[in-house]
């Protein structure tokens, strides 16, 4: 019996660094190594936001 591997592996996640809007009506969010900027605003309201981790798929 072989372990055989699909076509398709899953991407491993990792813990990765994200903004998070404040708005608690609002799912905005986004990787703060795809934002530019030091203290951003959430593209969706308008809000702050605020660092958080999340387990999230690895980028490469
Ligand atoms: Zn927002």
């Amino acid at each position: 019996m072989s372990f055989s591997r699909g076509p398709k592996e899953p991407l491993p996640k990792v813990d990765t660094n994200v903004w998070a809007c404040t708005n608690d009506d609002c799912n905005g969010w986004m990787r703060e190594s795809l934002s530019f900027e030091k203290d951003p605003e959430c593209p969706l309201c308008k809000s702050e936001m605020k660092q958080e981790v999340r387990v999230l798929p690895e980028l490469e």
